[in-house]
């Protein structure tokens, strides 16, 4: 992250925001969330910290900063967290350090947290806050997602599709709903969204110079 804070401060006027990503597990977050970091250079990742095992193929430092109960508490308990929750028994919580100076630097960082950390971020800082919710086309689709990634046992995708019914719940919190049936459609649709927010004027706070400016020009050639 250090090595574009210098470049982002002179190419970019605009304030950056916090993108949230909401869903159930098994509505396609993930991949959306994949496929729009490869698109959007601009965008980074934050990745939380969590008290959850890692699952085959997850990396430390990657996916997740992996700790124990005790270092998680230990991290909240000093301020290290923006927000954080317990989802599926087990702990989550998004570090603060990098993303307050980043969204200075105008730079955007996307975060996959559940319902209670999209409010707590929404609280905390509003004007920097887009929630977009994830839903899935159908309870059906939604199942057959969770049972065909073959992560999980049976166990857990029933913990899980009793989760889905909690934070699909929560769907009209959010500034924006996306019905993710086709990927290609649902990532045209979040970039649109992200291009949009971009251009909102509270962004932008370094226009008010370039306007200032082009009011003088105006007020002189009116005198001419
Ligand atoms: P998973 O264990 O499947 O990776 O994530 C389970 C849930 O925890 C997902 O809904 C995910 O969005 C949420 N989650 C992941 N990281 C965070 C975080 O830092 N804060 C909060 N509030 N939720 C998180």
């Amino acid at each position: 992250m250090a090595s574009e804070k210098a470049d982002m401060a002179v190419k970019s006027p605009r304030r950056g925001l916090m993108l949230v990503l909401s869903s159930p597990s098994g509505a396609g977050k993930t991949t959306l969330s994949r496929e729009l970091l490869k698109r959007e250079v601009e965008l980074v990742v934050s990745v939380s910290v969590t008290t959850r095992a890692p699952r085959v193929g997850e990396i430390d430092g990657k996916d997740y900063h992996f700790r124990s109960l005790e270092e998680f508490e230990a991290l909240r308990d000093s301020g290290g967290l923006l927000e954080w929750a317990q989802v599926h028994g087990n702990f989550y919580g998004t570090p603060k350090a990098d993303v307050m100076e980043r969204l200075v630097l105008g730079g955007d960082v996307l975060f996959d947290i559940d319902w209670q950390g999209a409010r707590q971020l929404a609280a905390k800082a509003p004007r920097d806050t887009v929630r977009v919710f994830i839903l899935p086309p159908s309870a059906a689709a939604l199942e057959q997602r969770l049972t065909g990634r073959q992560q999980d046992g049976r166990d857990v995708i029933e913990q899980r599709l009793a989760g889905a019914a909690v934070e699909i719940e929560r769907w009209a919190e959010y500034d924006y709903i996306i019905v993710n049936e086709r990927v290609d459609e649902s990532l045209a649709q979040l970039t649109a969204i992200l291009k949009a927010e971009r251009l909102r004027g509270s962004r932008q706070p370094a226009l008010s110079g370039h306007v200032g400016q082009m009011l003088a020009d105006l007020s002189a050639r009116r005198r001419v």
